[in-house]
């Protein structure tokens, strides 16, 4: 079923400081037409990864601008999600089949909940990522848009046949990378939109020193010593485990250095997360130099307020994943100025220009390399971070996506 996402308010007004009063001016303009339309976005989770997280925004700047824009998530049973994280691990490559039990069940959510939506009278319907794609069969009311976040390049095909129908049905579908549009796929409905991150949300700002001290104290991390992190869900993709093997060969060479792996683990769409931890855990063998963090409550400190103290003090940051739609904690990373040393795949080889503003690597040897030279290095990583910065505020922040999205929704809502 669907559920009502609260949101929290912001101010497109704001953002003037930030890209200037000419482009929220544009802005505005893009929205006149679309004043008092009921929207409604819809994706598989309240929080956790990139999707919620521009969520968290999205809507919220659609209504500063007098638009009536709502979240709503899926509330399901642990086999739903079960299924829809096959789709998922599917789109983006791996080899995996649907019975045909799994495939009714995910098709079944999908008619229940366009029967709520139904209900809703929207004027536009935004449906985000694969779970609640095939809502597009059932429902018959106002026009609806697709946005696919995933590494669509290799998708595996008896997935993308099992989805394709459900996906004829949408007037346009947004893809994060022009690589990721689906072989053969009608031109005039593909628009590439990047993802990207609000700079003025609690996670994406400059932290006091003595509070990020005080904060570094409860995760029993030692701030006078060197830190690195990779801030990531425990997901097969994400490879923490490689980013404990990078750092154990770093650690030779620079024997004080500590590694946080943060992958809270909220987002009730990812049941394997669990296990992939017990790996690292496993893997680190009690070593304190390595600090695994995924449990809140353990912590006592909210998701945002981890995210934000991990950004402002790990330099280099790790983001080592082998499949990467886009990678929003490598836009943040590099939003922080800090270096990014990432997989050489799709979303993070789109961000990093390899030694110019951050590091591709394609393994994990590659990877310790240049955290040691980092490390070694400070005039490097300063002359590295302010270009990654100034890369996230040209091409990677949300008042481009709103604007994106602005134009789609004029072309769509006449
Ligand atoms: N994130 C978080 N807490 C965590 C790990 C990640 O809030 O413990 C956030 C991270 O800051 C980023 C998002 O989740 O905003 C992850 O987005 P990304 O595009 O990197 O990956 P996804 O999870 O969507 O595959």
């Amino acid at each position: 079923m669907l559920k009502k996402r609260k949101i929290i308010k912001r101010n497109i007004n704001n953002y003037k400081k930030i890209v200037s009063a000419e482009e929220i001016k544009r802005i505005k303009k893009l929205a006149k037409l679309l004043k008092g339309k009921k929207i409604i976005h819809i994706n598989a989770t309240p929080d956790g990864g990139g999707v919620a997280e521009i969520l968290e925004s999205q809507p919220s700047l659609e209504r500063s601008l007098g638009i009536d824009s709502n979240w709503y998530f899926i509330k399901e049973d642990r086999f739903f999600f079960s299924i829809t994280k096959k789709i998922h691990n599917g789109l983006q490559g791996l080899k995996i089949s649907l019975t045909e039990k799994e495939k009714k069940y995910y098709l079944n959510v999908n008619k229940k909940i366009a029967e709520q939506l139904n209900r809703l009278k929207p004027d536009l319907v935004i449906i985000h990522d694969p779970q609640p794609l095939a809502i597009s069969a059932f429902y018959d009311g106002a026009p609806m848009i697709l946005r696919i976040h995933l590494d669509l390049s290799t998708p595996n095909q008896q997935i993308l046949k099992f989805l394709n129908p459900y996906i004829k049905f949408y007037q346009k579908v947004i893809f994060s990378l022009p690589e990721y549009v689906i072989k053969n796929f009608d031109a005039s409905k593909a628009v590439i939109s990047y993802p990207t991150i609000d700079p003025l949300t609690k996670k994406n700002k400059i932290i006091k020193p003595k509070k990020l001290k005080n904060i570094l104290k409860r995760l029993n991390i030692n701030p006078s010593k060197p830190i690195i992190a990779q801030v990531s869900r425990f997901g097969i993709w994400k490879n923490p485990v490689g980013a404990a093997k990078a750092f154990y060969i770093a650690k030779k060479e620079i024997p004080d250095l500590q590694l946080v792996l943060l992958g809270v683990m909220e987002a009730q769409d990812d049941p394997s997360a669990p296990k992939i931890y017990q790996k690292v855990k496993k893997y680190a063998k009690g070593d304190t130099d390595v600090i695994l963090i995924s449990d809140l409550k353990k912590i006592g400190l909210k998701n945002e307020v981890l995210v934000n103290a991990l950004q402002n003090c790990a330099n280099p940051i790790l983001q080592l994943s082998l499949r990467e739609g886009f990678g929003l904690t490598v836009t943040e990373g590099m939003w922080h100025s800090k270096v990014v040393i990432g997989g050489n795949v799709g979303g993070i080889k789109f961000q990093i220009k390899d030694e110019k503003n951050g590091f591709l690597v394609d393994n994990t040897d590659e990877a310790a390399k240049r955290i040691v030279e980092i490390l070694k290095n400070p005039k490097l990583a300063k002359k590295i971070g302010e270009k990654a910065h100034l890369s996230v505020k040209k091409n990677f922040l949300i008042t481009k996506l709103i604007k994106d999205h602005l134009k789609i929704y004029n072309q769509i809502i006449k």
